[in-house]
């Protein structure tokens, strides 16, 4: 029996309405999960052929496809079909179709075909396979083998979430009163997710009810919290507890650790550790004289008091990356005046669903049809599962024949300048000011939240310069323009921190401080010779390119199957191979050179390594690239010590039964 999920109920919708709104093509693959006739698909999608919605998300509105009327008799039938099955309510018969169906309907779904490489690794993320694993256990994760997760953000979470699944022990520390990391942290007015939320959660639960297509922090907070109650971790979270030290102990193959909980010294054992803790969570104040002469709040985004009312104040914005022009665009509708200090302007993407809400039919179709929401979280990622050529990376071909940087590079730039431009079409001189003088991707290009639009307002303005000093009622700029203000709000970011509040102390005693001086390394991102049984979420050299949810769910999925084959192959600690490691570091920073962040003009910003100028951050591969390579750790890349009281399994014979 169909039972419209409960919307506190408000909700006065119909599925006839949701249907008679819902994509045509989203219908028809609904259709056939719900019945698990793929005869429909023969029958219909032909006709449906030329008619794929032209998506409104950011970053896709260039080199548009015409879009085909669909025929209304084709469409009336689906429509009539889908109200009919959903009524009839049961659970949809199809739920991950096989790989070559899924082929078939993705083409549909998106109008075009996709590379092979990024089929599987689509099927995935759109959310049609939940549980990734692919090693066939061979034996239980023993009781006594322990996991310790530091970090209950996004990644921590995955990786609790995983690790209970395949049957690990494991505890998740977190320093704060909360889970959430970067979006418990950034308390800011104005402080959203600029990934399209469809994409910004996990692909294993994806939600349904995003009331916006790019909700605010406290929305991605309820979501995680949400997800960490469901899969029942809670009891597994340590709140209020600072990891301080580990060091491993190579007499007992595991690593003893201390903490710090309501100012007390914890201990915890583990057997192997995957650290989960963000790098940019140390913020940037800047080195300026007289902060503490200056007469009222100076609040930075990662350290905002929310006591502090700025309604009808004077503010100075300082900064105008992500969380600057974030703030700026919340700020102007409370402040009575804003001046946002712009040093070094950026790349802003138009994207028209930044503040739009996500209409209430599409709401409910996604939350009562089944496969909605993971269709359409399959049309939103198929950008980023296309081929990329010439986005980040320097096309020389291209080049030698046009001049640009690389044809997609090249198009977003256009797209982005001439968004500019129809911003301010009677003043040059903002042109001027908000134009970057470095090539795109050299810093990360901003998906406009009404910043543009805040800057026209009359008591906006922006000012180009960089913050010298306070003094009782104002900021003085490098150049000695005076600013009067009541409150200042720093958007000036963070130290790119590779955990230097913790130590950990591999097998030789070296900290992994100081083998990360003068710069972090990895071996794929993830492991650091020395340091067994450790693993990093979002370390060196593992961001920018891809969808930072891709990346994180497959490092979580590479973690858990390594943990998986210690376990079968009786394995008491693993680290990468220092020869592997060094191989894997000159390969990735080769391949970065051609890209954007090296190549990148006069542009500031963190992604460049403080001292040596390496890039720390990026990954030079592609979100399917990062799929394949992340399916099964190459034991051959790493050292291995066998557990030395492992009793021989037998292999499990299959014997023929009597009767
Ligand atoms: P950021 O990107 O490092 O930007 C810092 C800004 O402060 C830059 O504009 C910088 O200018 C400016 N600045 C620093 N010191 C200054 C000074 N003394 N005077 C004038 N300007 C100064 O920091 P962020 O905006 O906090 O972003 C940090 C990271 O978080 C980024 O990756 C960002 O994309 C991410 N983020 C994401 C979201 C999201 O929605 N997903 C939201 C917020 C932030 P220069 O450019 O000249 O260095």
């Amino acid at each position: 029996m169909f039972n419209p999920q409960d919307n506190g109920g408000e909700s006065t919708i119909t599925l006839e309405a949701a249907v008679a709104a819902l994509d045509p093509i989203v219908a028809l693959l609904s259709l056939i999960h719900i019945t698990g006739d793929r005869q429909l698909l023969n029958h219909y999608g032909p006709l449906l052929e030329g008619t794929q919605d032209q998506k409104r998300a950011a970053f896709v509105d260039f080199g548009g496809r015409e879009q085909k009327q669909a025929d209304p008799a084709v469409v009336a039938d689906i429509r009539e079909m889908l109200v009919r099955e959903v009524k009839r309510g049961g659970e949809p018969l199809m739920r991950d179709p096989d790989p070559a169906l899924f082929r078939e309907m993705l083409k549909l779904a998106l109008g075009q075909e996709l590379p092979e490489a990024s089929i599987e690794p689509t099927r995935q993320h759109g959310g049609f396979v939940i549980d990734t694993r692919i090693r066939k256990q061979e034996a239980l994760p023993p009781a006594d083998f322990k996991v310790l997760v530091i970090g209950a953000g996004m990644h921590g979470i995955n990786a609790a979430i995983k690790l209970k699944q395949a049957g690990f022990a494991y505890t998740v520390l977190e320093s704060r009163h909360e889970i959430g990391g970067t979006w418990s942290v950034n308390r800011y007015p104005g402080a959203a997710v600029d990934t399209t939320s469809i994409l910004y959660s996990y692909s294993f639960d994806p939600n349904p009810s995003w009331t916006k297509f790019y909700p605010m922090k406290d929305e991605f907070l309820d979501y995680l919290e949400r997800v960490a109650d469901k899969h029942r971790i809670g009891p597994n979270i340590h709140l209020n507890t600072s990891m301080t030290v580990a060091g491993w102990d190579e007499a007992r193959q595991l690593w003893t650790v201390k903490a710090v909980r309501d100012g007390q010294e914890v201990s915890y054992e583990a057997n192997a550790i995957i650290l989960s803790v963000g790098v940019l969570s140390r913020p940037r104040w800047p080195n300026v004289e007289g902060m503490d002469t200056f007469d009222g709040p100076v609040l930075h985004s990662a350290a905002w008091d929310e006591s502090v009312d700025l309604a009808g104040k004077r503010v100075a914005v300082i900064g105008t990356g992500c969380s600057g022009v974030q703030l700026t665009r919340a700020l102007s509708e409370v402040a009575s005046h804003v001046t946002t200090v712009q040093r070094q302007p950026d790349y802003i993407i138009p994207n028209p669903q930044a503040l739009a809400p996500v209409p209430e039919l599409e709401r409910w179709a996604m939350e009562n049809i089944p496969y909605v929401t993971q269709w359409s979280r399959t049309q939103a990622l198929a950008s980023q599962m296309m081929d990329m050529r010439g986005m980040m990376s320097f096309d020389k071909e291209w080049n030698e024949k046009t001049g640009g940087f690389g044809p997609l590079n090249d198009a977003i730039t256009k797209m982005s300048l001439d968004y500019l431009a129809s911003h301010f079409p009677d003043d040059p001189e903002m042109v001027r000011k908000l134009t970057p003088p470095y090539p795109l991707y050299a810093k990360r290009p901003i998906l406009d939240c009404g910043y543009y639009d805040a800057l026209k307002k009359p008591h906006v303005d922006l000012v180009e310069g960089e913050l010298a000093a306070f003094e009782k009622d104002a900021i003085v700029l490098r150049d000695g323009t005076r600013i009067n203000c009541d409150a200042v709000a720093l958007a000036t970011g963070f130290h790119l921190d590779w955990y230097s509040s913790m130590d950990f102390i591999g097998r030789s005693g070296k900290t992994l401080n100081e083998t990360f001086t003068p710069y972090p390394f990895a071996y794929e991102g993830m492991t650091v010779p020395d340091f067994p049984n450790f693993f990093i979420t979002h370390g060196p050299n593992c961001n920018l390119t891809a969808n930072a949810c891709v990346i994180g769910e497959q490092q979580v999925h590479y973690i858990v199957e390594m943990l998986q084959t210690m376990v079968d192959e009786d394995i008491a600690a693993v680290e990468p191979d220092v020869e592997a490691t060094r191989a894997y570091n000159e390969w990735t920073q080769e391949k970065l050179y051609d890209t954007a962040w090296y190549r990148k003009g006069a542009a500031h910003g963190y992604y460049r390594h403080d001292d040596s100028g390496r890039i720390v951050i990026a990954t030079p591969r592609h979100n399917s690239t990062i799929w394949h390579v992340t399916r099964a750790p190459k034991m051959e890349d790493f050292v291995v010590t066998k557990r030395p009281d492992a009793i021989p399994r037998a292999p499990r014979a299959m014997e023929t039964l009597s009767i």
